[in-house]
């Protein structure tokens, strides 16, 4: 196969993603390079994502303060006036931009430039922001399962001083998911909200190891947890360095895991094949770590519909990772929530 471009040579059976290969070049030969304010990478300033930030120079909450403290009332905080622009890489990664649906892709009209909502003046960048995606029901409750499944874990090790029933291979996964997902905690800063919760699911997620390895190993028996977690592993990594968004470090850890945490809570159900039968705040606990991704799902319906939003990857992944629950949730349906012991069929 002849390659006609950069782009087509990796993907025989696919053409250029865009005619224009994501530039603005209009028959100029060269166009200077700017820097990525993120990462320092080299871009074409026509390719380049720009934002332009009026931001004040105080932090929001404090602005006020400030102001009713003023003896001048006139006065007005100065602010920071500072052009933002991003490599492709890095604002496809900070939710800057995103992949566009393969129907959406086709379309070649400008983005959409509300500058006026409602009568109002609204800034380009506040417009171009999903209307809905970060705080949709579905995510907010997805996330306070999220949530609430950790209080539950940790709740039950504190009553019951004991983690009988509790995989720790499980625990030792999800630890790893979460530790290579947010690789960029320090690097990339998008809302004290987004960093709060980073560091809570890693913070989390080493205390319930930590308190599983040392503080309760007494009620631990590991004889159990019998799951290979090296198939999981290997799986995982050897599909996120085959599948992928890009081939970077970064990106490869976050793929693998997303992967990982699809099949994290295999030694959790194999233990619990193996036991036969559970406390009922193991499986409030694992109902709510199941229901979490299920709600995903249901997000990222809804977000296909409202904003062209596709990703494959995570996609499949949560669906994979519900999937696994299908005879989880069935028994705790039928068992649990009608007040009777949760055991598996003999
Ligand atoms: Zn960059």
């Amino acid at each position: 196969m002849v390659a006609q471009d950069g782009l087509s040579m990796h993907f025989e059976s696919s053409t250029v993603k865009r005619r224009n290969h994501g530039r603005n070049k209009n028959g100029r030969g060269h166009v200077k390079p700017v820097r990525c304010s993120n990462c320092s990478r080299c871009v074409p300033k026509d390719k380049a994502i720009k934002r332009y930030t009026v931001r004040p120079m105080v932090e929001l909450a404090a602005v006020r303060d400030i102001t009713e403290a003023l003896v001048y009332k006139e006065y007005t905080l100065p602010k920071f006036y500072i052009k933002i622009h991003y490599c492709i890489s890095c604002a496809v990664h900070a939710h800057i931009v995103r992949v566009r649906s393969r129907v959406g892709r086709r379309s070649r009209a400008p983005p959409p430039r509300f500058r006026f909502k409602d009568g109002k003046k609204v800034a380009p960048a506040q417009a171009a922001k999903p209307l809905n995606s970060a705080m949709n029901p579905f995510r907010l409750v997805a996330d306070l399962m999220h949530l609430a499944s950790i209080f539950i874990l940790l709740l039950k090790m504190q009553k019951t001083r004991s983690v009988a029933g509790i995989s720790f291979k499980t625990q030792a996964l999800y630890a790893t998911v979460f530790l290579t997902r947010y690789t960029d905690l320090f690097t990339n800063f998008q809302s004290i909200y987004n960093t709060t919760m980073k560091v809570f699911f890693i913070a989390t997620s080493l205390y319930i190891v930590y308190l599983m390895k040392f503080k309760f190993k007494a009620t631990n028996d590991p004889r159990l947890d019998t799951f290979k977690v090296q198939y999981v592993l290997g799986g995982a990594a050897a599909l996120s360095l085959v599948a992928n968004y890009a081939f970077t470090v970064q990106e490869v850890l976050w793929t693998f895991s997303i992967y990982l945490e699809a099949l994290a809570i295999l030694p959790q159900l194999f233990m619990l094949t193996k036991t036969g039968e559970a406390e009922v705040i193991t499986t409030h606990y694992l109902f709510a770590l199941g229901t979490y991704r299920g709600l995903y799902l249901i997000n990222w319906i809804y977000r296909y519909w409202t904003e062209y939003y596709v990703d494959w990857i995570v996609w499949i992944a949560g669906a994979v990772q519900t999937g696994l629950y299908c005879d989880f949730f069935y028994i705790y349906f039928t068992k649990v929530l009608k007040g009777a012991k949760f055991e598996l069929p003999q």
